[in-house]
């Protein structure tokens, strides 16, 4: 008789790995035996790979026939919660099963035997002149405060070889050590006082300490206290003894996030994004996985976490579109938190000054709660909105700010306060035309126009990110001399406010200006404390930093979001319009954001002044159920990729021919038509848009229909469930 739940050895077991073969692989149980969702390592062909003990095996093959588990890894094994997420994620989103494992263990040395790797640090020694190879590994260090690397990881980043950081060791600028294993994490003291909280806000806190899994929508604008009400749930989540996990739209405002936890609980959470050290990474997953680490605040990623007993997940930013991953996996981790929280029986709180229409018809419904920041912290209220219309305007031409905008910088600037300019366009100029054919510069490998950055003197493509220097020729026509920049940027913008303010000190932010996390946060940091009079920035500037100084936000072009035929291009707009808007008039001073459109009787353009907030979503909800799409419906899109273009329409018009199984369910089939993003790195793309009703079974009618045809080899396919553009 076995242990229940244990494998003694010879037992078959089904192991999976993150290897694409579809599915678990039988193995005999190794010596000692090894319990489910022990990781361990098994031959496959003539290699070993790392995998997880998933279940008993099937009993198909002769136990002759099966190899055995070489050895089970000195990791804390994979807890069935976490097994049955990423079952239920990987059927939802229609992942393979080794897809979604991959999520979760793709930290480089994760299973390696501790100390089997060195990691590189910051030395104590001072060396004098160095080779711009060397500079560039100590610049990547201080970047990282004191955090150590592996050797291949530091010399990627730096982009020098291993010999480049081997040669600092030697001079002892850098120093090796081995990887600490499992060095405890500072405590966090949730005995502390928080700060005293309005009347409001203590409602809202005290209703969002409960127990088991329920989803809370905390809804309030820039200001109101959001983030001060959310770490009172943290606070009552690791009193219980349980972990935490809040998750944040955008590493750039990581760190500003941790100072807080810091100055709330004494001691800085465990740190999840691209942006750590795989050492430090491996160090986390290790404390997730054993109950050391009380509290991770990460990107989306961070959802695939090993933690122990996980009582609370926070969705900052809810309505953020960068919550939905687009390569690989493709999912929703706003989606994907409340379905973990479901599984680990743990609190969800969604926070957003402006929700996603999903989660405004998920409280209305009654399926959320929904909880409201009603007034601003203190005495602040909310901007003052208004629209500038520039039908009315005197613009000359290349300028952008109207006279009206100009008059309010003055007069903002004169009060010793800070301005905003806000586009939502990185670079020079969004297109770069010849005078003499027409032509517009277009990437070499995407249909997408090339963007001139001047600070970097290129073109950029940036859908792919490729680069070429600003030609002085046309490509297409030869002639010289005749390309010239079409419309604004954020670096076009900046000259245009130079010429206009001379004597005001400017700051640009646009996430392609700094080289680091850290370079931005420290030019937020200057300009919340006077360190500029006017502000120019992208969408990076609408999420979340603070600048007390600042009264007056200009959005330069407020109709941009609203083109095109997306059904939600009315909600993103109002989203960062408002987010946007909300930079202004934190602390005492009052704000003003003034909105310059060519049509202030807009819908949209109203709602966003100030109409009523609650109808427009009704409105917008109203709109979409009529058209049968999410929330109301269900959407799935088939994204076909390829080097030529006639197979992939070839095979979706052959896919369209027989879409039976989803005319079963009641399901719409539209297209192929070319995607959204029609090229992409020299590869086309062809979409399929599925729409069916709320309750049909559309992931198992698209299984259906797609192994109905025959896939060519040449096209790749990838699904899409919820697609965020329809
Ligand atoms: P939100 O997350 O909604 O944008 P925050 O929680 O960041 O709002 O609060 C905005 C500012 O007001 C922060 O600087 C915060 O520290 C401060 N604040 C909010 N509530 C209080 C309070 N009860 N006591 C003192 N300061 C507060
Ligand atoms: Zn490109």
């Amino acid at each position: 008789m076995s242990e229940p739940g244990f494998f003694p050895e010879g037992a078959r077991v089904s192991v999976l790995t993150a290897e694409p073969i579809g599915k678990p692989l039988d193995y005999l149980a190794p010596e000692g035996g090894c319990f489910p969702g022990a990781f361990v390592e098994v031959p496959l062909g003539p290699r070993r790979v790392v995998g997880v003990v998933w279940g008993a095996g099937d009993g198909r093959f002769e136990a002759g026939k099966l190899r055995a588990v070489s050895r089970v890894l000195d990791v804390p094994p994979m807890r069935a919660e976490l097994q049955e997420f990423l079952i239920r994620m990987g059927s939802y989103t229609m992942t393979s099963l080794p897809g979604v494992l991959r999520l979760a263990t793709r930290t480089p040395g994760l299973f390696d035997p501790p100390g089997a790797r060195r990691i590189y640090r910051l030395g104590t020694a001072v060396p004098g002149k160095l080779t711009e190879a060397r500079e560039k590994v100590l610049a990547v260090l201080r970047d990282h405060g004191g955090a150590g690397f592996y050797l291949t990881e530091l010399a990627q980043l730096a982009g020098v070889t291993p010999q480049v950081v081997k040669g600092l060791v030697k001079l002892g600028a850098i120093e090796e050590a081995e990887q600490p294993r499992d060095l405890p994490l500072p405590r966090l003291d949730f005995t502390l006082p928080g700060k005293a909280l309005s009347e409001d806000q203590a409602t809202a806190a005290a209703a969002l300490k409960g127990e088991g899994f329920g989803v809370t929508l905390l809804k309030g604008v820039t200001g109101s206290g959001k983030t001060e009400v959310y770490l009172e749930a943290v606070a009552e989540c690791l009193r219980r003894g349980r972990q935490a996990l809040v998750l944040l739209p955008e590493i750039a405002l990581t760190s500003e996030f941790l100072s807080r936890v810091e100055a709330r609980f004494g001691a800085r959470p465990g740190e999840w994004h691209s942006g750590v050290t795989e050492a430090e990474r491996r160090r986390l997953w290790r404390m997730v996985a054993t109950g050391g680490a009380q509290m991770v605040v990460g990107a989306r990623s961070a959802l695939f976490l090993p933690f122990q007993d996980l009582g609370l997940i926070v969705v900052d930013e809810e309505h953020d579109t960068s919550y939905k991953q687009e390569e690989g996996a493709l999912y929703n981790a706003r989606d994907m938190a409340v379905l973990r929280a479901s599984l680990a029986g743990s609190q969800v709180v969604l926070a957003s000054a402006t929700p996603s229409l999903e989660s405004w018809v998920n409280a209305a419904s009654g399926k959320y709660r929904r909880i409201d920041l009603a007034a601003r912290f203190g005495a602040s209220e909310l901007p003052e909105m208004r629209s500038i219309d520039m039908r009315e305007e005197r613009i000359e031409s290349v300028h952008w700010i109207s006279p009206s905008l100009v008059g309010a910088v003055v007069s903002t600037l004169s009060r010793g306060e800070q301005a905003m300019l806000f586009l939502n366009r990185r670079g020079y100029a969004p297109v770069t035309l010849c005078r003499a054919c027409g032509q517009q510069i277009g990437c070499d490998h995407c249909d997408a126009r090339m963007v001139e950055h001047r600070f970097l003197k290129r073109l950029v493509c940036h859908q792919c990110g490729e680069t070429k220097p600003i030609p002085t020729t046309c490509p297409a026509c030869g002639v010289e001399g005749k390309l010239a920049p079409v419309g604004p940027g954020v670096e076009r913008l900046a000259e245009e406010v130079a010429e206009r303010f001379p004597t005001a000190r400017v700051a640009v932010l646009s996430s392609d200006l700094f080289g680091s996390a850290r370079a931005l946060k420290e030019a937020v940091e200057s300009i919340a404390k006077g360190g500029a009079d006017i502000i120019i920035g992208t969408q990076i500037v609408a999420k979340g930093h603070n600048f007390p100084l600042l009264t007056l936000v200009g959005v330069i072009d407020a109709d941009l979001g609203l083109q095109g035929s997306d059904l939600r291009a009315a909600e993103r707009t109002f989203q960062l319009m408002r987010q946007v808007a909300g930079r202004a008039g934190r602390a005492e001073k009052p704000g003003l954001a003034l909105l310059q459109t060519y049509q202030p009787e807009h819908p949209v353009i109203r709602a966003i002044l100030g109409g009523d907030e609650e109808a427009f979503w009704k409105a917008e909800a109203e709109g979409r159920k009529a058209a049968g799409v999410p929330p109301f419906g269900r959407m799935a899109g088939i994204i076909l990729s390829g080097a030529e273009i006639e197979p992939l329409f070839a095979y979706g018009n052959d896919l369209a021919q027989h879409d039976g199984p989803l005319r079963r369910i009641g399901a719409q089939l539209f297209g192929p038509a070319p995607a959204p993003i029609a090229r992409v790195r020299g590869r086309h793309r062809v979409r399929l848009l599925i729409r069916a009703d709320k309750t049909a079974p559309l992931q198992q009618a698209i299984r259906a229909w797609l192994r109905g045809v025959k896939q060519p080899n040449s096209v790749r396919l990838a699904i899409d469930i919820d697609p965020q553009s329809f």
